[in-house]
């Protein structure tokens, strides 16, 4: 195999708050919703961050989404979900939620009413992975994708873990059932781990260090950011010097216009302002408040 080359170190931006319950740095930065990451469009990372108990669950309500699938791993904590569809659920640490959005729906996503009371810890991420245009509009599915499910392969000497949550590596195959041919690999390197990553000719890659150091294409990485790689080689060496939280993401551009605003992603502009036009004619559903 040939090692690909580092081509960039996108400096890990300043965090935001996502409604008061994710405090996230928006990792690709102006990579974000562009051919260069295709077919994935952003990565918010929400380092853990300790909450104050409350009565209150923190978290994002009821927003619209069409066009695209929103993928949700948590770290620590507990995470509750529920949309229009009618889909809902609750997911812990290693738990990942992959909501199609597809032609439109609401949802809120929220810190458990168990997690808010007992406060503590809530570390997350959330990636948004396109859809092909041919599949905007299949009606929205969620899958939830629970810790157990997930395939682990063990880095060499006891160095570490990468978690096939979608796509596949070797023989390992991820549970989530995607749109279009990609991976998501989640790695956690202990110090001195060493891990060679498979990457198909043509495939986008991004490697998401979101904590500890690394060494790649004889560069060490100290800082939490974005790396992105040259189009040619078919691997990726990374060696840990520290212990390391890294998401790899691989996937086949869908090389498709790419037309966004706010929650939806589309083809085209017309497609754009259809899509807020039936956001506010109620056409992507309701959510009932709760008791
Ligand atoms: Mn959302």
């Amino acid at each position: 195999m040939t090692s690909k080359q580092l081509t960039s170190v996108l400096p890990s931006p300043t965090p935001h708050w996502v409604g008061d319950g994710f405090l996230v740095r928006p990792l690709f930065s102006n990579f974000a919703f562009g051919q260069e990451v295709s077919p994935f469009l952003m990565l918010d990372y929400a380092a853990p961050h300790e909450f104050r108990p409350s009565e209150q669950p923190p978290g994002v309500g009821a927003h619209p989404h069409r066009g695209f699938e929103t993928v949700t791993i948590v770290y620590d904590g507990e995470i509750e979900h529920r949309d229009s569809a009618g889909n809902a659920g609750k997911i812990g640490p290693g738990d990942v939620q992959w909501m199609t959005a597809g032609s439109g729906l609401l949802h809120e996503e929220f810190h458990s009413r168990e997690q808010a009371r007992r406060g503590g810890k809530v570390s997350m991420a959330q990636l948004w992975v396109n859809l092909p245009a041919a599949h905007k509009s299949t009606p929205p599915a969620y899958q939830t994708i629970l810790n157990a499910d997930i395939p682990v392969v063990e880095v060499a000497d006891g160095k570490g873990s990468l978690r096939v949550v979608a796509g596949a590596f070797g023989a390992a195959r991820g549970p989530a059932r995607t749109f279009s041919p990609l991976h998501v690999w989640d790695v956690d390197l202990k110090a001195g781990g060493a891990l060679e990553l498979p990457i198909a000719q043509g495939d986008n890659v991004l490697v998401a260090l979101f904590s500890g150091a690394i060494v790649t294409s004889g560069r060490t990485i100290a800082q939490a950011g974005l790396l992105t790689f040259d189009a040619a080689g078919d691997s990726i060496a990374l060696k840990a010097t520290s212990d390391a939280k890294i998401l790899v993401l691989t996937g086949k551009p869908l090389n498709e216009p790419i037309a966004h605003y706010g929650p939806f992603v589309m083809n085209t502009e017309a497609e754009i302002r259809q899509a807020i036009d039936d956001f506010r004619r109620g056409k992507m559903g309701r959510l009932e408040e709760l008791a």
